[in-house]
């Protein structure tokens, strides 16, 4: 098993990660003083393949296993699935020291963060992510959102886990486009925090898509790390945490201007990072050969690295001009100078962007 921590004063929590690990939690919490009645929160299709697992371990250590799910999709992140939960909660009871687990990817782990930050003013959960994108990104940062019909994670707070319990044996399930998209935000880490892991990336790319266990334990811990040592440094993103944001402007517009249907996020993200790269290369920060190795790197996991052709350009500006990150109309990135070294809030002139977009 390996561990690690999220240092955050009071507000501190362990990531463990293993394999066929998902039957001990019940014992697990043993050690939380917490409440006997626990909810946990998953879609249909999840909590066949993993719920009963997870139940009968609280069972059998004397806890009172509630299960509240909602259906599968992005769609169902939102106000009305939350009150849903919110109300299954108040009609069993929960106080507030009774507490949830989130056993999904991150539609279930937004959500069912959000609901633990407003129930009763707060009460503890705990991330049991599913997905390689809930194991590397979503379930650990404490960032919790649902959708407004008027924009994305529009509704949200920062309510950190009591503790992010991961089993990599639930990525055997997990559809192979699902599994590339999640080494997306992987390979991001590499680029943004640290050029020993990417190389490791570029290195073990056959062990990591057999999905060796040893090896996905091994990248999962290394990508927990450099989030919760960025995420310890910057918890509400004045700064520094800026920096898990690379990729994800140019990304975002594009599943916007896709509407959500023809990329998954990891893969409109591997398309974002690799413009933003050009990006810095073409205002003289990033030189050729690094701007080929990301490039390389992505397209050899198997990602899109080129924006679509019937994907227009200014529609692309607009839609990167009403993003949350910018700051008083100005348009600022963050963008590689060099693997592992990053320039945060650099402003860019639409006239730049036009120009790399257009390429
Ligand atoms: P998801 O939660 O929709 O899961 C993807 C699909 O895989 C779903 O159909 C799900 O039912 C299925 N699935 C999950 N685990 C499975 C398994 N083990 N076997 C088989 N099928 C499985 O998508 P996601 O990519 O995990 O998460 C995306 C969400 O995460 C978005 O809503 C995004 O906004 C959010 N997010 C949040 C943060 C954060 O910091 N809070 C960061 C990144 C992304
Ligand atoms: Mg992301």
């Amino acid at each position: 098993m390996e561990k690690l921590r999220v240092e955050l004063g009071e507000r501190s929590y362990e990531i463990l990660i293993d394999r066929g690990n998902l039957s001990l939690i019940g014992e697990r919490l043993l050690r939380f003083s917490i409440g006997k009645k626990v909810a946990l929160i998953s879609n249909p299709k999840i909590f066949e393949l993993y719920g009963e697992k997870v139940i009968s371990s609280l069972k059998n250590e004397g806890f009172d296993a509630y299960v509240v799910l909602i259906p599968d999709g992005e769609l169902y992140k939102d106000y009305f699935w939350a009150y849903h939960i919110l109300t299954q909660l108040l009609e069993a009871g929960f106080d507030r020291r009774s507490s949830l687990i989130a056993l999904g990817g991150g539609v279930i782990g937004d959500i069912t963060g959000f609901v633990a930050s407003i129930y009763m003013r707060g009460i503890p959960y705990i991330q049991i992510p599913t997905t390689l994108l809930a194991q590397v990104d979503s379930s650990v940062g404490g960032k919790t959102a649902v959708n407004h019909s008027l924009g994305k994670n529009m509704i949200g707070s920062f309510w950190q886990p009591s503790l992010v319990w991961i089993d990599v044996d639930t990525l055997d399930t997990l559809p192979e486009r699902e599994f590339i998209s999640g080494l997306s935000e992987v390979i991001k880490y590499g680029i943004i925090w640290d050029s020993a892991f990417f190389e490791f990336l570029e290195t073990n790319r056959e062990k990591i898509l057999r999905k060796e266990k040893e090896i996905l334990i091994q990248i999962i811990k290394r990508a927990c790390e450099i989030k919760a040592e960025v995420v310890s440094k910057d918890e509400r993103e004045s700064s520094l945490r800026a920096i898990l944001n690379y990729g994800h402007t140019i990304g975002h517009a594009l599943e916007t201007l896709t509407g959500y249907r023809s990329y998954l996020h990891g893969e409109a993200i591997s398309i974002g990072m690799v413009y933003e790269a050009k990006l810095s290369g073409m205002l003289g920060f990033l030189d050729r050969g690094t701007l080929e190795r990301i490039k390389n790197i992505l397209k050899n996991f198997g990602l899109p690295i080129n924006l679509p052709l019937n994907v227009d350009s200014s529609a692309m500006i607009k839609t990167i001009l009403l993003d949350k990150k910018n700051i008083e109309g100005k348009l600022r990135m963050v963008i590689p100078e060099a693997i592992g070294k990053m320039k945060i809030n650099f402003e860019i002139s639409e006239e730049d962007l036009k120009k790399v977009l257009n390429e």
